[in-house]
């Protein structure tokens, strides 16, 4: 499903004193099967620009356009639950939202409450924990009893038994050690080439958005300041660092980069700021 964002300004607060413009006329393009990856500053409005692809949040003005569904603002009446069947979202920490006796119940909620039957729900559950690789013994017992990597990888789940189109990452690694990470974020790069899944990841993390994405938004103050491929985003080191970003030094990052850029006919200048 191709996402598209036209002049899309949220305001928090409106009228009040703590009135905040936290996208600023943000028109975007998010090509459907892409893995795109949102990177900033903090407080640059990347939770807040992705919170309207599934309609949690709405615009103040503009709309935005996720398949054929459209949100405007100021509209009343909308079938986000259609919506958000083809849009999953997995929020920072996912696995507090855990909440039910056992892994595959808690699993089987989100399609259960799109009106999929128990039967074919356990299905897919099964179906979807095997995907994230959560051996089958552990399946009835409680979440609780799991440790953190694999409370998120059944979080994850519950998402992708939904069967949706497009899948909304806010910082999926936050907190996890560099193993958790590459686990993760290796199972969405599958998931993303075999069931040609749209991801759109949150991330403040520069080297992931350059070894998983082929597409990079940069958000400065409510704005998307660039927008491309990796390899491009990644070239403009200086300008990144302008605006608060940390881009490691590391050679492993630059090798990575670097081999990626290699693959390209066309090699952009690469500059570092020593
Ligand atoms: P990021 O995800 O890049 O850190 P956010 O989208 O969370 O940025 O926030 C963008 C701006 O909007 C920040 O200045 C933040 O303080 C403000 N903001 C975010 N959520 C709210 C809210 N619920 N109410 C008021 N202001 C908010």
């Amino acid at each position: 499903m191709d996402i598209t964002f036209e002049q899309v300004t949220h305001v928090y607060g409106r009228k009040t004193p703590f009135e905040k413009r936290a996208l600023n006329n943000v028109s975007i393009h998010i090509p459907s099967g892409s893995f795109t990856s949102i990177i900033g500053h903090t407080g640059s409005g990347k939770s807040t620009l992705v919170q309207h692809i599934n309609g949690i949040l709405k615009p103040s003005a503009g709309r935005i356009t996720v398949g054929d569904f459209v949100i405007r603002a100021n509209e009343k009446k909308q079938n986000l639950k259609a919506l958000r069947e083809k849009v999953g979202f997995v929020f920072q920490y996912p696995e507090h939202q855990l909440f039910e006796e056992t892994i595959i119940k808690d699993v089987c909620f989100g399609p259960m409450n799109f009106g999929v039957s128990e039967a074919e729900a356990t299905k897919r559950a099964e179906e979807c924990l095997q995907l994230v690789g959560l051996p089958s013994q552990l399946w009835h017992r409680s979440p609780f009893d799991l440790s953190g990597g694999q409370m998120r990888r059944v979080a994850i789940a519950g998402v992708l038994a939904v069967r949706p189109q497009v899948i909304i990452l806010d910082e999926p690694t936050a907190g996890l050690d560099p193993m958790g990470r590459e686990e993760i974020l290796s199972l969405f790069k599958d998931l993303h080439e075999r069931l040609n899944l749209t991801i759109v990841m949150v991330t403040h993390n520069m080297s992931d958005a350059a070894n998983y994405s082929d597409q990079v938004i940069v958000m400065d103050g409510g704005k998307p300041l660039m927008a491309g491929a990796p390899e491009r985003i990644f070239s403009q080191v200086d300008q990144l660092r302008k605006v608060g970003l940390d881009i490691p030094e590391t050679m492993e990052f630059l090798n990575r980069l670097l081999d990626r850029v290699g693959k390209k006919e066309t090699i952009p200048a690469f500059t570092i700021n020593e």
